[in-house]
């Protein structure tokens, strides 16, 4: 059946009344309240930069706040006024927002640039600010990460974001067929191109898996039905992908190296590694596993009962 022929770009719906609404500070808008240290010393202009906060929630959640684990969202409104963050924690943030910045400046053509778009689900008021719309039916997101980050490949949370914001198009009569993520590699080094699977180029992109609209829609009102009842105090704890929980490994190392020589998942693999090699040379070393989040990305960690529990 032939698409629909997207509207001009200006006739794009935008719920009444929300634009630039600020519903207040939860899930989202919390950093608003965050109180800023500046331990290290940096500069003050970057400081200050890092500190100053436009964003503003519209409506009564977004996409990405959907997306949060509901005991973080929660914890994050329950201390509100007690947050603080260093401004060396901010550094990457910045960095995202500024290639945005430019990226939203770049004048290209039958695109629509961080369109502010809204859906009525369960009685919430859902916001979304995708990046880009190009026609005839293509939806893309710029992501600046790591070369880490991306070659892990599996990020539940960048197909699940595309989709809700393909929702969001789709309710308002664009169609989406594509979905890319172009990610700006920020630590990529022209020296390690030789490695397999490195990127040769600074630059890359994936396509998520585009659902149904029937998928997206049930996605989304499963989260907001979650974090409505988070509102409430009633969360479930955080899973173990929501902590980017790391299993411990064993690597097989050169006595006196750095790298590790091969890496594995169980022990038994290890010391079979080990056996066949020149064993004298090299020795087994158990890496701890770690909750990522917890541990250095989750501003609320402090207040977590669940956090002292997986520490245990
Ligand atoms: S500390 Fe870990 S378990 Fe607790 S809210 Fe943060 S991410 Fe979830």
């Amino acid at each position: 059946m032939p698409l629909p022929a997207p509207p001009m770009a200006r006739e794009i719906l935008v719920h009444p009344g929300v634009r630039g609404y600020d519903a207040g500070r939860y899930l989202g808008a919390g950093a608003a309240m965050t109180t800023y240290t500046n331990v290290h010393g940096v500069e003050e202009a970057i400081a200050e930069a890092v500190r100053h906060d436009t964003y503003r929630l519209r409506g009564d959640v977004s996409v990405t706040g959907l997306i949060r684990p509901p005991q973080m969202a929660y914890l994050e409104y329950a201390h509100a006024d007690e947050i603080t963050e260093d401004v060396s924690d901010g550094m990457w943030r910045l960095l995202g927002s500024a290639v945005h910045v430019v990226l939203d400046q770049a004048k290209v053509s039958n695109v629509l640039q961080e369109e502010p778009l809204t859906v009525e689900i369960g009685g919430w008021t859902v916001s979304g600010t995708p990046d880009l719309w190009r026609e005839p039916a293509s939806l893309i997101d710029y992501k600046v990460t790591s070369v880490w980050s991306f070659l892990l490949g599996d990020k539940p949370e960048w197909e699940q974001q595309l989709n809700a914001y393909a929702a969001l198009y789709r309710e308002h009569h664009f169609p989406v067929e594509k979905l890319t993520i172009a990610a700006i590699l920020r630590d990529w080094q022209k020296s390690r191109t030789h490695e397999d699977n490195y990127p040769p180029i600074p630059f890359m992109e994936v396509h998520p898996r585009l659902w149904a609209l029937e998928q997206a829609e049930e996605w989304l009102s499963q989260r907001v039905r979650i974090h409505q009842l988070a509102r409430q105090g009633d969360y479930p704890p955080c899973t173990a992908g929501e902590r980017w929980a790391r299993p411990d490994v064993w690597a097989v190392m050169k006595k006196g190296a750095k790298r590790a020589t091969r890496v594995f998942e169980t022990s038994k693999a290890a010391y079979d590694y080990h056996a066949c090699t020149a064993k004298g040379e090299y020795e087994v070393v158990q890496r701890p596993g770690k909750n990522v989040r917890c541990e250095d990305w989750c501003s609320v960690s402090r207040f977590c009962e669940q956090k002292e529990e997986v520490d245990d």
